[in-house]
């Protein structure tokens, strides 16, 4: 992990203590809105980052393999080597074709100034929804502008990712991860028109608010 990821999980983490480290009921709703997502995704992409390799590898190659989706590694502190290192953590955890560590032909996304704007074709470039969890706001918001549906997983829920993307998880990636990985497995044999149902009747403003209220209500009872 950069030095830079760990003050990220810290941060993460101060946000958990105010949930009592438990998932809040509104982010239920945001998990199963996000399945609906990517099981009706024409080609989904997880996007895989240092502490996302680093805390659940196990996990994110399972989520890839239930839906099925593409894995795809994105630095903010790119180098060949980490690339390397993350794709064969991925590998030994399971996954057989890992995205985004060779010199494969890149794409860029428009608006990005850090070495996360390169991305591959097959993957985020050509993708119609991004998993992203723990990212940077800048990525996500340009991600969105290209057309593409965004699911951030990201414990504050007032970061620029959370309030730009179109669904939130506001948990630790550490209980969401296994937790969309249930939900995939339990709603895998909806119909499209049931997925698409519960993509359009989810307002991610909305339930930002609810997750805000949690987190209040929370605080209060310790007052
Ligand atoms: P933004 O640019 O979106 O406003 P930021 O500048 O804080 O946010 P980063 O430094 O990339 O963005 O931080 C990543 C985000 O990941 C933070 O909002 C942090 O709360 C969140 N985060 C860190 N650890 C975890 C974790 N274990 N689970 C979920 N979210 C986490």
């Amino acid at each position: 992990m950069a030095p830079q990821g760990l003050i990220a999980h810290g941060r993460g983490e101060a946000f958990d203590y105010l949930f009592g480290e438990t998932t809040p009921k509104s982010s239920r709703l945001a998990t199963k809105a996000a399945v609906a997502l990517l099981l009706s995704a024409r080609n989904p992409v997880i996007s895989v980052n240092g502490n996302t390799a680093a805390l659940v590898p196990r996990e994110i190659v399972k989520l890839a393999r239930s839906v099925p989706a593409q894995l795809e590694i994105n630095l903010f502190h790119k180098s060949a080597a980490r690339e390397q290192r993350i794709a064969s953590l991925l590998k030994r955890n399971g996954a057989i074709n890992v995205l985004g560590a060779s010199a494969s032909a890149k794409v860029r996304i428009p608006g990005v100034a850090s070495a996360r704007r390169s991305v591959d074709p097959r993957g985020i470039g050509g993708a119609d929804v991004v998993l992203v969890p723990l990212e940077d706001g800048d990525r996500a918001e340009a991600l969105r502008k290209t057309g593409k549906m965004v699911i951030a997983i990201d414990l504050n829920p007032m970061s620029r990712t959370s309030q730009t993307a179109s669904v939130t998880i506001v948990d630790n990636i550490l209980r969401a991860i296994p937790e969309l990985v249930s939900c995939t497995l339990r709603m895998k044999h909806l119909s499209r028109s049931r997925l698409r149902a519960i993509t359009s009747s989810f307002d991610n403003q909305g339930n930002l608010s609810r997750v805000i209220g949690d987190m209040v209500r929370y605080m209060h009872g310790w007052m």
